[in-house]
């Protein structure tokens, strides 16, 4: 192993261990034993990935006109599986090594190897269903009419819910999402009975999904699908992570899904470590267009050649009638699908630096966005044992609290709490001494500076609101 290559699998362990000592994601069910590729978001990682959902939905629906948001049941009917194509064909490649026995997926094999063993002597690939299988109601588990799966993309519950909102919406002025093109997004969890999930958070079988169907006319797609792809890049890179480890895939033909016309995936140098730079890269979202494929398939009207209803189930027609055309038809979507818990990922490992001090004493400096860091503002006590400091600090954090994530530490010396700090990425200390007590100022340290401001108590909200460009 060269150097290079050891010290970035150790830089990994490093950050997976820094996520669980400092309360962003633990192993789940630990005291059990844990349940592979299962993770817990602990206080910190809960509110990084509560910042990316957040982000993502003032972006793509409140800072818009033309997207509302929706947030449909993780359970539907089966009926939208078939319809979907996803009960035929939502599956993956499934090999078995006879050596070792170990299940794999044929198409992330390299050089057709198992990558436990080594060996080539694997089975023919056959295809295994990714979604997961449970039971509505008290009846019998083998009962096929109670069989239902949990949701393995967001995206159909918000086809199936197209009327639904263009209806709703119609009526609203003085801006209506009614008139093509507009949006729907979503924000959920999503199952996926994945074959090789690992490397951390980046695939798992429970995870969540940021995604927006955007509706447009036949004909307006392709260029809706490029203004999408150049959007999105731009947000991550808005959202603090470097264009260095941002790049765009497009899809070949033989891997594009069934429903897609073009795909193009945004990756994250997720391995670094990878001998490979070709294989440093992995999806962190993709961006498809997906024609008109799902509002045709959950149709009525459709018929084959022989005038047989392609839907004989659905109850409704999703076509668009265009009131300055007045045609109909089926509107194309394009899909920006991107995963929180992939995000979140990224961004820890974008923002993981270490910085050595003059003792020669490493320290890990989490330079996270601002927008993005799980706590905005550490105050901090420089003497704890002196109760007017302490409950001055208290009382700024008491204050800063509506407006901000603030916390109060007074448990080390001003060293590691700064440390403390820098390790999980808050942009800002304030320390109260004994000089606020008498000019009602306090220290603001930047975390990425380290350069000191003294600033007025009473103005410290608008500074740091300032500071953080909001
Ligand atoms: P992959 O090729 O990695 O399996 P995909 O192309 O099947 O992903 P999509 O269906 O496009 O993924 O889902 C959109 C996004 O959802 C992905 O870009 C990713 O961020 C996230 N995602 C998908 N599967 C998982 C998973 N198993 N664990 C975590 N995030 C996931």
């Amino acid at each position: 192993m060269t150097a290079t290559l050891l010290f970035r699998s150790v830089f990994n362990l490093r950050l997976v261990s820094l996520a669980k000592r400092r309360g962003f994601v633990y192993p789940s069910s630990e005291i059990y034993g844990g349940l592979g590729s299962a993770w817990d978001y602990g206080p910190l990682g809960a509110e990084l990935c509560n910042n990316v959902r957040a982000a993502w939905w003032r972006w793509m629906v409140h800072e818009r006109d033309d997207i509302e948001g929706l947030d449909s049941s993780i359970i539907l009917n089966r009926l939208v599986w078939k319809y979907s194509g996803h009960e035929e064909t939502f599956t993956d490649p499934l090999v078995d090594c006879r050596e070792c026995n170990t299940r794999l997926r044929a198409d992330k094999l390299d050089d057709g190897k198992c990558p436990n063993c080594g060996s080539k002597n694997l089975t023919e690939p056959r295809p295994f269903n990714l979604m997961f299988r449970t039971h509505v109601g008290a009846t019998a588990e083998d009962d096929a009419d109670a069989l239902v799966y949990l949701r393995p993309e967001t995206a159909q519950g918000i086809f199936i819910n197209f009327l639904n909102v263009l209806n709703t919406s119609r009526r609203k002025l003085p801006f209506g999402v009614a008139k093509l093109p507009f949006g729907v997004a979503q924000i959920g969890k999503s199952f996926r009975n994945e074959v090789t999930p690992g490397n951390f958070i980046f695939r798992t079988r429970e995870f969540e999904q940021m995604e927006m169907e955007y509706f447009v006319r036949p004909g307006e797609d392709e260029q809706a699908h490029q203004e999408w792809i150049d959007a999105c890049r731009q947000w991550f890179l808005d959202i603090g992570i470097s264009a260095d480890n941002l790049r765009l895939y497009e899809q070949p033909k033989e891997e594009l899904a069934h429903y897609a016309k073009r795909t193009v995936d945004i990756q994250y140098r997720f391995f670094p470590e990878r001998e490979d730079e070709e294989r440093h890269w992995d999806e962190l979202m993709g961006i498809a267009n997906r024609t008109d494929f799902d509002l045709r398939t959950h149709s009525k009207k459709p018929e084959d050649a022989e005038g047989k209803r392609l839907n004989p189930d659905s109850t409704e027609d999703l076509s668009y009638f265009d009131e300055q055309t007045k045609q109909r038809f089926y509107p194309y979507v394009i899909e920006p699908a991107a995963g929180v818990n992939r995000s979140a990922l990224a961004l820890l490992m974008d923002a993981y630096s270490e910085k050595t001090n003059d003792k020669g004493e490493t320290r890990v400096i989490l330079k996270l966005h601002h927008s993005m860091a799980p706590i905005k503002v550490a105050v901090l006590p420089l003497a704890k044992n002196k109760p007017e400091i302490v409950g001055m600090a208290k009382a700024i954090k008491r204050s800063l609290q509506p407006i901000m994530r603030a916390v109060y530490d007074d448990t080390g010396g001003i060293g590691k709490l700064y440390a403390r700090q820098d390790e999980v990425g808050t942009p800002f200390c304030v320390t109260v001494d004994h000089q606020s007590l008498e000019d009602e100022a306090v220290t603001v340290r930047d975390r990425d500076t380290w350069e000191q401001e003294r600033v007025k108590v009473s103005d410290l909200p608008t500074y740091l609101l300032q500071r953080f460009g909001r």
